[in-house]
């Protein structure tokens, strides 16, 4: 029997999936780890404090609403700094 119709969600789903998996997945590690940190600074003092300032960029976590560290360069939200 054929699939009963063609579902444009599970399709939209399925081109998306990977995406945004690394992500979420760093994400979980992040938030499952510990805390996100209370601001931006404490994150990036953090993280000059383990010496990877320049390797680790901080992002605003959307499901704890701290502040978290990645080695991922997130999007970019303007230039400067
Ligand atoms: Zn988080």
């Amino acid at each position: 029997m054929p699939s009963s119709g063609f579902d444009p969600l599970k399709w939209w789903l399925s081109g998306r999936e990977g995406v945004d998996e690394a992500q979420d997945r760093d994400i979980e590690r992040s938030c499952g780890s510990k805390d996100g940190y209370p601001s931006e600074t404490a994150a990036r003092a953090n993280a000059a404090m383990n010496g990877m300032s320049s390797v680790l960029f901080t992002y605003e976590c959307p499901y704890c609403r701290g502040w978290h560290l990645t080695r991922r360069k997130p999007p970019a939200m303007g230039a400067g700094g």
